[in-house]
């Protein structure tokens, strides 16, 4: 066990897998729990989540260990709605997508006697809600924790201890940084992902049902990404803005050369942008990070 008691804010897929997965771990003695959302709340009482309280203040109180996990936008206000409840001594986290807004807007309400360490867990599906975790969620992923310099060793230590319980690798990483990887890795080809599918959408109006009938494997993967949650993602969006827009100037960039490359018949550039795109996905695959089998070991429609 690392922590006697801790305390999740917003009872969404990221803090119901935790809560699964914690059990699973028997890393904390007792799970206590809060949702802004009464039917969230109503929820996770049914299906024996944690000890669900009606106010956040109430939630946090005694806990040594707080996992904000509510959309980064509602960061501030969670933040705001804990602090009297904290004890001194206790260590608020988050779980938020962005960490550079994250910081700011909950920084301000951190009382003394309390670190803020945030953190960020590279793992997710496109559903939400209470019912959507599950204990496997972190397990061989990894999670990005954000120190400060004022943050205490024990306390930093303590943290990864229990993300590893978790099942995650975890890896400690400055705050700008992290945005910049998350907007390469993460941000942008969802975006990329919610624009195909709006074009696919707006086809669909002149082709009928076509492109779903047929809708091959590249364009079901940019479905199953372009259906995550709209409040979380346009959260990302407005607070990871600076990165995103690096990243996606570039992306344009290249597009435009590909683009160029298909009209003038430049095989060979796009062969040999392909080769290195190619080299790529089996590092992910050395990694560990994903599966090698074809279609991403997804058994067929209609087969087991
Ligand atoms: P989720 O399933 O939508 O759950 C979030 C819950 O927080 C909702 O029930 C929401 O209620 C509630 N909430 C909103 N504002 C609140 C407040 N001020 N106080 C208390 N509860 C509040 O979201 P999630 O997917 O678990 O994501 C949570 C966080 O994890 C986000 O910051 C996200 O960036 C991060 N994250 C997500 C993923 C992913 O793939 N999903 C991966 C890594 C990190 P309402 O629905 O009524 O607003």
């Amino acid at each position: 066990m690392i922590y006697n008691r801790i305390a999740l804010i917003g009872l969404g897929l990221i803090a119901s897998s935790i809560v699964w997965a914690a059990k699973r771990g028997a890393l904390a003695g007792e799970i206590r729990g809060f949702d802004a959302s009464p039917e969230a709340r109503e929820t996770a009482r049914r299906i024996g989540l944690c000890d669900v309280f009606d106010s956040a203040a109430e939630a946090v109180e005694g806990a040594d260990l707080v996992i904000l996990c509510v959309p980064v936008g509602a960061m501030g206000q969670a933040a705001e709605a804990i602090a009297p409840g904290l004890k001194p001594g206790a260590v608020v986290s988050d779980v938020g997508s962005v960490k550079r807004a994250v910081i700011e807007a909950v920084t301000p309400h951190i009382p003394k006697g309390v670190q803020f360490i945030p953190a960020h867990p590279l793992a997710g599906t496109e559903h939400s809600g209470p019912e959507a975790g599950f204990a496997a969620l972190f397990d061989n992923r990894w999670c990005l924790v954000v120190p400060s310099p004022e943050s205490d060793a024990a306390n930093v230590a303590d943290l990864r201890a229990f993300w590893e319980g978790l099942g995650a690798h975890v890896d400690e990483m400055d705050a700008d940084h992290h945005d910049l990887v998350l907007a390469v890795t993460s941000h942008t080809p969802h975006l990329i992902a919610y624009t195909m599918v709006g074009v696919a959408d707006d086809l669909r109006r002149v082709t009928d049902s076509e492109v779903i009938k047929y809708s091959a494997a590249g364009f079901r993967d940019f479905t199953r990404i372009a259906a995550s949650d709209p409040t979380m993602w346009r959260d990302v969006f407005l607070s990871n803005k600076d990165a995103t827009l690096e990243i996606l100037g570039r992306f344009t960039e290249e597009l435009f050369a590909l683009q160029r490359a298909i009209r003038t018949g430049d095989g060979q550039l796009l062969h040999d942008y392909f080769t290195r795109t190619r080299a790529i996905r089996r590092g992910i695959i050395d990694a560990g990070q994903d599966t090698s089998a074809p279609d991403f070991g997804r058994a067929p429609v209609g087969r087991k």
